[in-house]
Order: structure tokens, then sequence, then C-alpha cells
């Protein structure tokens, strides 16, 4: 990373994978050696320090607004990659803003004074087919949450991310113009979608697998400072405070912002 500015981005907000991604470790170190460990059996994957991911709280309205304070401070702004409909176990799916409506509210508040951009970070999250997303007994799942795969039909791609748009554009009331996909995994499927329906800057790894693409502006993670809501839940706010103040002031942005200038001028 440079001494310009980077933009601060945190996923996962309203994804059901902090319920039921759920895997254990499966490697434990002793002294100098590192053994097989069944952390997927039963319910050792949901014990502390087994427990890889999930299962974790929402952020909570207070926290958002904390949150918010600490960026004004900093002058900071953060792009939120929010996953638009929780899944309930029943695969049940319940958009954002209905399942937490304080939370959402908040990061609404923060839209509007112009300290969060909101990102596009899928519709589930996971896959729903068969119920794949649940926690198994004996294995973890992490594999099956991730939304856009290369194998899914053009058609998945298309209408998970046209939902999720129709989700966050109608709740926060501007236009969504970021897609942050899933655990960072895409296809050119995925691209071709997202560019027909107005998003115009991809952020995540290795965002320029593909190539340019579709007009689209590739925003790589080297550039991005990314988080996690799981660190803020788990690690606290102070953590999240202590991270912008170590920035120069103003420096963090969002990824619209940073990608903004790069990108090709829309016709
Ligand atoms: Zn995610």
């Amino acid at each position: 990373m440079h001494g310009g500015p980077v933009a601060l981005r945190l996923d996962d907000v309203g994804a059901a994978s902090k319920r039921h991604e759920i895997y254990g470790r499966t490697r434990v170190r002793l002294g100098p050696v590192s053994l097989p460990f069944p952390g997927n059996f039963l319910f050792l994957k949901y014990c502390p320090g087994i427990r890889r991911w999930g299962p974790y709280r929402e952020l909570s309205a207070a926290e958002w607004h904390a949150m918010l304070a600490i960026l004004a401070g900093a002058d900071a702004r953060m792009t939120v990659a929010v996953t638009a409909a929780w899944v309930e176990r029943d695969g049940r799916l319940v958009p954002f803003p209905a399942k937490f409506p304080e939370a959402a509210a908040a990061v609404r508040e923060g839209v509007r004074a112009g300290r969060l951009e909101v990102a596009n970070h899928g519709y589930t999250h996971c896959l729903l087919e068969d119920g794949r997303f649940r926690p198994r007994l004996f294995s973890g799942n992490r594999q099956f949450h991730r939304e856009f795969f290369d194998w899914l039909p053009e058609e998945t791609h298309r209408e998970h991310l046209r939902r999720a748009q129709g989700v966050l554009e109608e709740f926060f009331e501007v236009p969504v113009e970021t897609l942050v996909p899933p655990g960072n995994i895409f296809s050119p499927k995925t691209l071709a979608a997202a560019a027909a329906l107005g998003i115009r800057y991809v952020s995540c790894r290795d965002a320029g697998r593909f190539g340019a693409r579709d007009g689209l502006a590739l925003v790589d993670d080297a550039d991005v400072l990314a988080l996690h809501d799981r660190d803020v839940v788990l690690g606290g706010l102070a953590r999240f405070a202590a991270l912008v103040a170590g920035r120069p002031r103003g420096s963090l942005v969002t990824v619209r912002e940073l990608a903004a200038p790069r990108a090709e001028p829309r016709r």
C-alpha cells in the first residue's frame, strides 16, 4: 500500500453467512508441529478457538452510529458492502431493511451524510439450492457461501444482481455503483450482468483477473483496506477507531471515490 488515498471497505453487512457459514480449524499447532484436528466434527466447529467464521451477530444501530462518529472525526469515508437479503434457515429471503431495520436506518443516515457508500455484496452470499448453505454435521460448508460461480447460468448472475440492486437502491435512494463479489468469486457473466445494471466499479482481490471488461473500473484489494463486519463485532469499536486513526486524516475514501477518476466517462 502507498501514501495516497486508500478505500476503506466493510463487507458482509446483512449477510446470513455470519449465521450459516460454519467450519472449524482442521489443524492445530502444538509447539513447532501442526497436527490434524477434527474441527468440523459436530459441535466442535462452533467452539471459540476452533470456530473459523460464524456464527456471529449483525452490527447494531448503536455500533453504526459510533462508527459514523469515528469516520467523521477523521474526515474519513467508507464503502459498506451489503448483502441485500438475509437467508433464513428454511431458505426464506428477507430484505436487509426488513431484517435489520435499525441497523439499515443507521447506514442510510451515513449515506445521506455523505459518510458511507453502499455497495452490492450479492443477493444471498450463498447457494440456496438444496439447502447447501446450512451447517453440516461432519464437515464445513465454506465452499457454498459464495454466490457468483462461473458454473451457474447467466440468468442466476443477472437475477441475483438485479434483485440486490432493487432492494438497495429502493431503500437507500441512491444509485448503487460498486459491486463487491462475495468471497472474491465472480465470472465474466457476473461482470456483464453488473455493467448492464448500471454498476461501474468492481472491488475485490485480483479484480483484474478477467481483464478490463464492459467499461467497468476494477479496484484491486491492494488499494483497499478491506474489513468484515466480523472484525468490528468480535474485535470491538476501539480496534476500528485505532485502524482509522492510524491513517493520515482525510486519506480514507470510498471505493467509488477512489475509482471514479480512472473510470471511463459514462455515455
Ligand atoms: Zn462476504
